[in-house]
C-alpha cells in the first residue's frame, strides 16, 4: 500500500502518521477524517482507510500536497471555507481532482501488484506449422 501511494505521489509518505478512531474528527462535525501537517486523523479504522483508494489519495494529498509545502494552513483553510463552503473550497477541489484522477491507479496497484495484470508473452501458435 505504502508502495502503491509513493509511486503516485513520487515522494515518500512513511513520515505521515494515520490516527485511527480519533476524537479530533469529531470536532469536525460530520467528517470522517481531517488531516493537519504529517498527519491523517480518520473517524473509523485505519483498515477501512487502506481499503479505500478515493479516501487515501484525498487525504494524503491534503497532507502531501498542501500542508508539506504549507500552501495549506488552518487560518488559510479557514478563509477558504467560509468564502466557498466545503465542497468549492480550493483545498478540497484538488483533493478531490487528484483522488478522482489516481484512483483508477492506486485500485490496480493494490490489486495486481503491476507484474500479474501484463499477460504473459506466448509463442504464436502460427510460427509452428
Ligand atoms: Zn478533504
Amino acid at each position: 500500500m505504502r508502495a502503491a501511494l509513493e509511486a503516485i505521489f513520487a515522494t515518500r509518505i512513511d513520515h505521515v502518521r494515520v490516527i485511527e478512531h480519533s476524537w479530533f474528527v469529531r470536532l469536525h462535525g460530520r467528517a470522517i477524517a481531517t488531516t493537519r501537517r504529517g498527519r491523517i486523523y480518520l473517524r473509523g479504522s485505519a483498515q477501512e482507510f487502506y481499503t479505500n483508494p478515493p479516501l487515501l489519495l484525498h487525504e494524503y494529498c491534503h497532507v502531501i500536497h498542501q500542508w508539506q509545502p504549507g500552501t495549506l494552513t488552518v487560518a488559510r483553510y479557514l478563509a477558504e471555507w467560509l468564502r466557498r463552503g466545503y465542497w468549492n473550497n480550493r483545498y478540497e477541489v484538488e483533493a478531490r481532482a487528484f483522488a478522482q484522477a489516481h484512483a483508477a491507479a492506486l485500485h490496480t496497484r493494490l490489486k495486481g501488484g503491476g507484474a500479474s495484470a501484463a499477460p504473459a508473452p506466448q509463442p504464436s501458435s502460427a510460427s509452428r506449422r
